[in-house]
């Protein structure tokens, strides 16, 4: 069995996965980089059992031992940014309503976590 990189949305055979930080402060860092509704819902639990890719963090965050260096954080999340391995910082300012547009048409039924992220509160 392998893991599914959370970003990708598809199994990594050719990448090393990462947890998600376990403190809170890194994990808002991680919730923020990836700027991902679902993930923000998520819970602690839901959370725990996700995984990054290697590809989506820099080149000086990665360890000679391929690990994460402690204040690691995902900024690649093109195909152009993780080819170049350089973030391109302004990819949270400027949304293409072409990207947009594209999401909704192809829409797939993986996110099955959807429907239980759903906070129960009160
Ligand atoms: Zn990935």
């Amino acid at each position: 069995m392998y893991y599914e990189c959370c970003v990708c949305k598809k199994t990594r055979q050719d990448a090393i996965l990462h947890h998600f930080p376990c403190t809170e402060k890194r994990l808002t860092k991680w919730l923020k980089c990836l700027n991902r509704d679902d993930l923000k819902k998520a819970s602690p639990e839901q959370i725990s059992k996700l995984f990054v890719c290697q590809k989506h963090f820099e080149k000086r965050f990665i360890t000679s031992k391929s690990r994460l260096i402690g204040k690691a954080y995902p900024t690649l999340f093109t195909e152009d940014e993780i080819s170049s391995g350089i973030a391109s910082l302004q990819n949270t300012e400027n949304v293409d309503p072409q990207t947009d547009h594209s999401y909704s048409s192809r829409k797939r039924h993986f996110d099955h976590t959807y429907s239980r992220a759903e906070p129960l509160k009160g």
